[in-house]
């Protein structure tokens, strides 16, 4: 027996079934980033390694053991003359700061509003919820400090989980966790009190602690999560500047009446994040993989690939996660269009005729679907049926010689004979559009 070749661990693969889930919630995503004149942007699927060693930080989790090498499977023949690692992209962010300075998108009007869709790879323990391979939608601004743009941004994602029928499953958390001035004095605070715990923080923690104590804070571990809950705010932490940019962005939310919840130990996962950071929650789900979408403020980044002090801020949410709430509370997407005309034949002379209809018809903007192999009339007409197209088109032997068509009206069960020739005529009265 041959073995079966089985899908990479952590991956799916998507099923016509649910296309229409993808559909709209691309399709819901651009409408809302088009009205807020974000531009859609898109990035290499792999970059780059240093791209995100740099950016992302040698000590969290994606740099040091999600990241995935790109190779080619043959080496050492014709060497392009570049030996730079490649990687898989494991966020969206990175790339999308490297196109904006590569591309001088600096000179462009400030700032600069972008939105993407696509998949990233993270090496990440699966199950559900948490994929090797999953899906992105992220918007980025860039080129505004202004706490105004975080209300925007905030604004434009509540809005997306509105029009995705998920308002009511969700909770926008927010803090601050300063500016890069604020971060030595809060890792020195951190690193203070964790340290008189030391021995009863997990390993990851222990390890987090001398170089990244923020993380500290959100792991997850029940025994780290006590401790935490003891530890300084960041929010007492940082300098006036960020407690005042901070303070504007609750009363933007608060003007336009987006509910939110202040978590005081909401760190975010990546090196770069600086003042504001979010993250959309299902408040149905207490699991790590709770986290609907999450970003933040990134001002110092631009800098650090050698543009010019550019601050930015951005946010990624899950696309499976997504659909899964979807899917769970039932919310109701609209029907993608089916198929307009099932074409129906018996014998090779009608398939011949079916072809030639099926182009026709398809240049005159209707969608066609047709079962070309040899099935019974019975179980042609069962095909027709489960595509929902409003007509079906019959062609036997007898209307070859006719040169004639039979139209079912799929809705009504009625059905009437043409001549192939009125067929343009006819199909008018059926879409009059
Ligand atoms: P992050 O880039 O880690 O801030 O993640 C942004 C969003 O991507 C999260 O809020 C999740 O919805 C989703 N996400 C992150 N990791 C995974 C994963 N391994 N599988 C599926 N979705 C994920």
């Amino acid at each position: 027996m041959k073995e079966i070749i089985q899908k990479p661990r952590g991956t799916k693969d998507i099923l016509p079934d649910d296309e229409k889930y993808w559909r709209f919630i691309e399709n819901t995503i651009s409408k809302r980033c088009q009205a807020f004149d974000f531009g859609k942007i898109e990035t290499p699927m792999f970059e780059s390694s240093k791209l995100y060693t740099r950016a992302i930080g040698e000590n969290t989790d994606i740099v040091e053991k999600e990241m995935y090498e790109v190779r080619r499977l043959v080496q050492n023949i014709e060497k392009d003359g570049n030996d730079e690692t490649l990687v898989l992209r494991p966020e969206f962010t990175a790339g999308i700061v490297r196109a904006y300075i590569e591309k001088g998108m600096f000179v462009w009007p400030q700032p600069v509003k972008l939105y993407s869709f696509g998949p990233v790879f993270r090496y990440d323990r699966p199950q559900k919820g948490r994929y090797r391979q999953f899906n992105q939608f992220n918007l980025e601004v860039l080129g505004n400090a202004d706490p105004l743009t975080d209300v925007v941004l905030l604004l434009l994602t509540w809005q997306i989980f509105s029009d995705l029928g998920l308002k009511d499953e969700i909770v926008i958390e927010v803090n601050s966790i300063g500016c890069k001035n604020c971060r030595s004095k809060i890792k020195k605070t951190l690193i203070n009190y964790f340290k008189q715990y030391k021995s009863q923080l997990c390993e990851d923690c222990q390890r987090r602690l001398e170089n990244n104590p923020l993380r500290v804070l959100d792991c997850k571990k029940e025994a780290c999560a006590n401790i935490a809950t003891g530890a300084p705010q960041i929010i007492d932490l940082i300098c006036v500047e960020c407690k005042d940019h901070f303070k504007q962005v609750l009363e933007g939310l608060d003007d336009l009446e987006i509910p939110y919840d202040l978590n005081p130990k909401l760190v975010r996962g990546l090196d770069y994040y600086t003042r504001t950071t979010f993250e959309i929650r299902d408040i149905r789900d207490e699991s790590r993989q709770s986290s609907l979408a999450g970003g933040g403020r990134y001002d110092n980044l631009v800098e650090l690939y050698g543009g010019k002090n550019t601050p930015a801020i951005g946010i990624a949410g899950g696309v499976e996660r997504i659909i899964e709430k979807i899917k769970e509370v039932d919310v109701k997407i609209p029907e993608f269009k089916k198929s307009d005309i099932f074409i129906v034949q018996i014998g090779e002379s009608a398939k011949k005729i079916a072809l030639k209809l099926i182009y026709d018809l398809g240049e005159k903007g209707f969608s066609t679907s047709c079962s070309l192999g040899r099935e019974s009339l019975k179980s042609q007409l069962k095909a027709a049926d489960k595509t929902g197209a409003k007509l079906t088109l019959i062609i036997g032997q007898r209307e070859v010689f006719d040169k004639s068509v039979i139209i079912k009206n799929m809705a009504e069960g009625s059905q009437e004979t043409i001549e192939i020739d009125d067929l343009d005529k006819v199909l008018l009265k059926y879409f009059k559009s």
